[in-house]
C-alpha cells in the first residue's frame, strides 16, 4: 500500500471526514510509526501508510478492505437509495458506511428475497465473484404459489432455456424438488435479474419465498450468521471454491 495524506487516510477508512480531520487528530492519539501527530499534520506534508497508523493505540483494521456475509432479511433492499426503503447498509457501522470506496453487495438480491449477501469495498472482487466463467455455485431455497411441474428439473439441467428479453440461455442449473411439490433447491451459477423468478415463472409458477442458502463453499451457517440481520467480516483472500 502507497503512503498517503493522514487526513485523507483517516477519511477514506471512515473515521473522519477530511474536513474535520484536523480535529479528530487534536482530540485522539494518532500515531504514525509510533510518532504522534499534531494538527500541522494536516497540511499535507506528513504522508503514511494505513498500516502503520493507530489510533488511540489501535490499529485500523480491514486497511486492505472489507469483506462481509450478512444474513439479508426480507423488506430491506440491497441499495443506497433511501427512497427505496430500509438498505442492508443501514445495518453496517457508520464507520464503515463512510469507507471510500464504498461498500457494495456482491450482485443483489431482490427485497422480498433472504439469505446469503456479500459485500465489499473491493471492486475487483465484485468481479471475480460474480462473473460466470467462475462457476461458483449459488443455493436458493424456492417456495411457489402452485406444483412445480417435474419437467422444470430438466430443462433447468438443459442449459437451453432462454428467458424472456435474453439473448443467452440460462447455465445448466441443478434443481431439486421436495415431498413438498411447491417446493425446490436450485444452483445457479450465474445471477441474471430476477433470474430465479423468472426460472420459475416459464413454468407458470409464481415464487412466492426465495431464500439464498450458500455462496460457494460458504453457507450462512458455516458464517455463523444465522439470524437474519446477522453480518460478519472475511478474510479478503476467502476461498469461495467448492471441493
Ligand atoms: N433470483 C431472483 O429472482 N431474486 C433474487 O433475489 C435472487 C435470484
Amino acid at each position: 500500500a502507497k503512503a498517503e495524506r493522514l487526513d485523507a487516510l483517516l477519511s477514506r477508512l471512515g473515521l473522519t471526514s477530511r474536513a474535520d480531520a484536523a480535529r479528530f487528530i487534536a482530540e485522539r492519539v494518532v500515531t504514525t510509526d509510533g510518532a504522534r501527530a499534531t494538527e500541522r499534520a494536516t497540511s499535507g506534508k506528513l504522508k503514511a501508510r494505513a498500516a502503520d497508523v493507530r489510533v488511540d493505540g489501535e490499529t485500523l483494521e480491514d486497511v486492505d478492505g472489507l469483506l462481509i456475509v450478512m444474513h439479508k432479511a426480507r423488506g430491506v433492499v440491497c441499495s443506497h437509495d433511501v427512497r427505496e426503503g430500509t438498505s442492508v447498509y443501514d445495518a453496517l457501522p457508520e464507520r464503515w458506511r463512510r469507507r471510500k470506496p464504498s461498500i457494495e453487495s456482491v450482485g443483489r438480491l431482490d427485497k422480498d428475497t433472504s439469505g446469503l449477501l456479500l459485500l465489499t469495498d473491493d471492486g475487483a472482487l465484485v468481479h471475480a465473484l460474480t462473473t460466470p466463467k467462475k462457476e461458483i455455485g449459488k443455493w436458493y431455497r424456492v417456495k411457489t404459489d402452485r406444483p412445480i411441474p417435474r419437467d422444470a428439473v430438466e430443462v433447468f439441467a438443459s442449459g437451453e432455456l432462454t428467458l424472456d428479453g435474453e439473448t443467452r440461455a440460462c447455465k445448466p442449473a441443478v434443481c431439486e424438488l421436495m415431498d413438498d411439490e411447491t417446493e425446490a433447491r436450485l444452483r445457479l451459477t450465474e445471477g441474471k435479474f430476477h433470474q430465479v423468478k423468472r426460472m420459475f415463472a416459464f413454468f407458470g409458477c409464481t415464487v412466492i419465498g426465495l431464500h439464498r442458502e450458500s455462496f460457494g463453499s460458504l453457507t450462512l451457517e458455516r458464517a455463523g450468521v444465522s439470524e437474519p440481520g446477522d453480518f460478519k467480516t472475511l478474510p479478503l483472500d476467502f476461498d469461495f471454491s467448492e471441493e
